[in-house]
């Protein structure tokens, strides 16, 4: 026997048995972001390697150490999604179309990581974005943070928690890793390897770091919000007053500082203790610089990203049964027959019926155990008799009754009936 070909470490095919579930959080993710006025974009799945390594930052995990490249064209495969939208936003010129341009999408992401529960190489994302001149608003960051809690709470997720944090604005940002340094610098050798580079590289990194050591480093760190300008300060108290005005709860965490670099002033992280160790949901943030850095117009923009696997996982039931049964089946009873009913089976399939046929023809055991399979509505029976009278038995699966019907009357019988 031939060797068979496994599927890539680290991904997953979605069967027919998981993908109700699917198309359902999709149709509902996609009916959620048109009230609130955003419409969908579809970036590539790979793109110009250093649109990543820009945006993200060269000192990032993900751009470090994650990336999937295709070497030889500097291309590679999006780790995430912001980069590719403002990427586009700005090619496209949308900032002339509209004063704030609002998108969301809903796609693949790749990374290089070491496979676990809740961590894929390939995953799957809902994100948006708001991006433009006018899109500087604590009001806009909280209605994007709703979004993502609409989103889940949607989706029959309860038991998630919300945390936010401001970074404040660049030169603020720039004031908490100071800080951030002489805070650690008593504690460098507490620190794993990687927190000791990202010390001089990039301290506030050490605050998303995972290993247990550095977490009980951070935890014991006096990090308060003096680094903030007044400027920042009033605008995260903003944010936190429209989100308690709309009923959000949420809990301001000190040390949320999200591993990218772009993010500025507001960041938010959705957790779910059910997941383990992957346990956030979701996370987001405003991006001042991004835009611009990426060589468009100097605009301010939010978005969020959330992980469908991981949605999944903590609602805790990966099947949704398929309801759309099959309308007709058909079964031939021999080969002469099977002709004939495969005309009917696409005049029906012209009509929107669904149905289906087996195209072997066999017994009529077997093959109504097919159509009983199949949880068809209907079954069509064709043999010798039945095409000699021109006629075709009609079996209703449900009360078992069977009647014969005149060939050229069968469609307009099916449609009194479905
Ligand atoms: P991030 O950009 O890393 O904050 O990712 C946003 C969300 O995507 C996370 O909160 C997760 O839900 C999901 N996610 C990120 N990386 C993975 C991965 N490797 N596998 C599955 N889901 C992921």
């Amino acid at each position: 026997m031939k060797q068979k070909i496994a599927i890539p470490r680290g991904t997953r095919d979605i069967l027919s048995e998981e993908i109700g579930l699917w198309q359902t959080l999709e149709s509902k993710a996609r009916k959620i972001f048109k009230t609130y006025n955003y419409q969908e974009i579809r970036t590539p799945a790979f793109e110009q390697t250093a649109l990543f390594s820009r945006s993200l930052g060269q000192t990032s995990d993900i751009v470090q150490k994650q990336m999937l490249n295709l070497e030889k064209e500097g291309l590679s495969l999006r780790p995430e999604g912001t980069a590719s939208v403002v990427r586009s936003y700005i090619e496209n010129n949308l900032d002339q179309k509209e004063q704030l341009t609002k998108l969301y999408y809903i796609g693949e992401m790749f990374r290089g990581e070491r496979p676990q529960k809740g961590r894929y190489r390939q995953f799957h994302q809902i994100g948006a974005e708001a991006i433009g001149p006018n899109s500087r608003s604590p009001y806009l960051d909280a209605e994007v943070i709703t979004l993502s809690i609409n989103i889940l709470k949607e989706f029959g997720l309860k038991d998630f928690v919300l945390n936010i944090n401001t970074l404040g604005s660049q030169k603020d940002k720039e004031n908490f890793s100071k800080k951030l340094r002489v805070l650690l610098k008593p504690e460098m050798d507490n620190l794993c390897e990687d927190c000791q580079e990202r010390f001089e590289r990039n301290a506030l990194r050490i605050l998303d770091c995972k290993n247990k050591k550095c977490k009980t480093v951070i935890q014991q760190c006096k990090i308060d919000d003096a680094y903030l300008c007044e400027e920042s300060r009033n605008y995260f108290a903003q944010l936190k007053k429209a989100l308690s005005d709309l009923g959000i709860v949420y809990h301001v965490s000190p040390h949320l500082v999200r591993g990218l670099d772009y993010y500025t002033d507001t960041v938010f992280e959705i957790t779910s203790e059910s997941l383990g160790a992957q346990d956030a949901l979701g996370a987001g943030g405003r991006y001042e610089n991004l835009v611009s850095q990426l060589g468009g117009p100097d605009v301010d923009a939010i978005g969020f990203a959330l992980g469908i696997e991981r949605i999944i996982l903590a609602l805790g039931q990966s099947e949704v049964k398929n309801q759309e049964s099959l309308d007709v089946y058909l079964i031939a009873l021999n080969e002469a027959s099977l002709a004939e009913a495969f005309g009917l089976l696409n005049a029906l399939r012209e009509k929107s019926i669904r149905s289906d046929i087996n195209y072997r023809s066999g017994s009529m055991k077997s093959q109504m155990r097919a159509a009983d399979k199949s949880k068809a509505k209907f079954v069509l029976i064709l043999g010798e008799d039945e095409i000699k009278n021109k006629e075709i038995a009609l079996k209703d699966m449900k009360t078992g009754e069977q009647q014969k019907v005149a060939q050229e009357k069968i469609i307009e019988v099916l449609r009194g009936k479905l």
